[in-house]
Order: structure tokens, then C-alpha cells, then sequence
């Protein structure tokens, strides 16, 4: 029998953030897998098999549930957000990467989800507007050189820079040296938005200046977008302030 290994998103909190899609896969599957916090959103059904682990294991995690599925299981594999963004897909098509054979007799879906940039950029109006990326700053997976590099470019280039994973508890300073480089090619005026655990009842937005988004408090639940020169605020007859980026640039 075949079997099927769904890779889903579970957006950022909110059980109206789900796509239709996604709720469907996880209700189906059989087993699901994932990090724990993303996993404990999951109401299990009778029958379903739920398992939790670290979020250091992601490899060993997608190697097991292919493992599941060339069983002929039904397999989810969730991840918050998109899982294709900083997330579990990838970590599925590298362990086929590395051994193809464990795919066999697989059917593999992708399901997307609402990532915590776009979460974000919608509270607080359209900072994504114009060209924009995304940056990890987590140096878990690659060198702090390279992230330093992308950093410095992506501000050169003016593009909006949505900053995943900014800080942890083993990570305190890398934010504030991320600010450093950015405010060695962007003006000080540049705007900041803090978005904290958006979607969640303890949601947080901030929004500041390049020059001051040092002393703002961040941790691993928040998500940074640095604007471009041409990001600004704008308030709505409400007195609300908004923030976003025009989608023309003139020469
Ligand atoms: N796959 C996820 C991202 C995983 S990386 C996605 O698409 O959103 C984890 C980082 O995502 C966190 O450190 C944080 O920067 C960001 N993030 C995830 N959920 C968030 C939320 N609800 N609010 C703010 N940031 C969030």
C-alpha cells in the first residue's frame, strides 16, 4: 500500500490562520510529527499517533516520518508558519537528498501556510509592499560571516529584511549586531517593527527607528522586519499608525 507524507503549515497561532488544506492533511494522517510546541496545537483524534521532539532534530525527524509513510502509513510532518520557510520541507527533501530510497513508494505533499512575515506585515499595514527578504539569523545551520554578508547587501540593495529567529537564549547579541550592520548602510531614521508572538493572546507589535531597535527587548517568538529607505509611517483618521511601503520607486 502506499503511503503519504504530508508536510503542512500551521501558520502563526490562530486556528482561522489554518488553511482548509492543512487541517484537512493533519486530520487525516495517522501519525504526525513535529516540534513540540507546533504538535501541542493539535487536538489528537482516537487512533491518531502524535510525536513531539526537539527542534535540533529536524533531519532525524523527517528520515522517521518517511520511514512511516514507505510503511504505508498516512504521515503528517507540521511546522508553524510555512513549512517551507526555515522549516521542516526542506529538511524532508534533504534526507531524500541523501538517500533517495527512503521516498520509495511515498506520495509527498507540500502544504503551505500563512509565515510569520506576512502575520506579522498585516498587523501593522503593508511594510512588505515593495521588494523585500527574508534572513535568518539563527547560526545554527550556517556561518555568522554569511549572515553578516547578506545582511550588509540586502541593506545596500534597500530591500525591506524580515529577520527570522533574531534571538535566543543561547543568541542575546546577534540582533543587536545585525542592527550595527544595518545602520552602517541605512539611515538611522530606517523603521522597525517588532512583531511578538503575533497571532497569540500575549501579541506584542512595537515600532521604532533603526537607532533605537538596539534596546528593544527580542526574543525567539519575535519577528523583525528593518524597512527600506522608502518604508514610512502614516496614520489613519483614527490617529492608528500604520507602517508600509509604497509599491512605486521612481529613478
Ligand atoms: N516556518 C516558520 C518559521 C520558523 S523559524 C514560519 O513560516 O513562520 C522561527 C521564527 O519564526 C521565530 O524565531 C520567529 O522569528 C518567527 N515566528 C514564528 N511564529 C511567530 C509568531 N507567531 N510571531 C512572531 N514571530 C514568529
Amino acid at each position: 500500500m502506499k503511503g503519504e507524507l504530508v508536510i503542512a503549515g500551521l501558520g502563526p497561532g490562530p486556528e482561522s490562520w489554518v488553511t482548509p488544506a492543512a487541517r484537512a492533511a493533519v486530520e487525516a494522517a495517522e501519525m504526525i510529527l513535529g516540534y513540540t510546541p507546533y504538535v501541542n496545537r493539535i487536538a489528537a483524534r482516537p487512533g491518531q499517533v502524535i510525536e513531539a521532539s526537539d527542534n535540533r532534530e529536524e533531519l532525524a525527524r523527517a528520515k522517521r516520518a518517511l520511514a512511516f509513510a514507505a510503511e504505508g502509513k498516512r504521515v503528517a510532518v507540521v511546522s508553524g508558519g510555512d513549512p517551507g520557510v526555515f522549516a521542516m520541507a526542506a529538511a524532508v527533501f534533504e534526507a531524500i537528498e541523501e538517500s533517495p530510497a527512503l521516498s520509495e513508494g511515498v506520495d509527498i505533499r507540500v502544504e503551505p501556510g500563512v509565515t510569520a512575515m506576512l502575520a506579522a506585515a498585516a498587523r501593522i499595514g503593508a511594510p512588505l509592499g515593495h521588494d523585500f527578504c527574508a534572513i535568518s539569523l539563527s547560526d545554527n545551520l550556517k556561518p555568522w560571516a554569511t549572515i553578516e554578508k547578506r545582511l550588509r547587501l540586502a541593506g545596500q540593495a534597500d530591500f525591506v529584511i524580515a529577520l527570522y529567529n533574531p534571538a535566543s537564549k543561547a543568541r542575546p547579541q546577534q540582533i543587536k549586531q545585525a542592527f550595527e550592520i544595518l545602520s552602517g548602510v541605512l539611515p538611522p531614521e530606517a523603521v522597525v517593527v517588532f512583531a511578538r508572538a503575533v497571532g497569540r493572546s500575549d501579541e506584542e507589535i512595537d515600532v521604532t527607528t533603526l537607532a533605537r531597535a538596539a534596546d528593544m527587548p527580542c526574543d525567539m517568538r519575535t519577528l523583525v522586519i528593518v524597512g527600506s529607505r522608502a518604508t514610512r509611517q502614516v496614520k489613519s483618521a483614527d490617529g492608528r499608525a500604520w507602517v508600509y511601503t509604497p509599491r512605486s520607486e521612481r529613478s
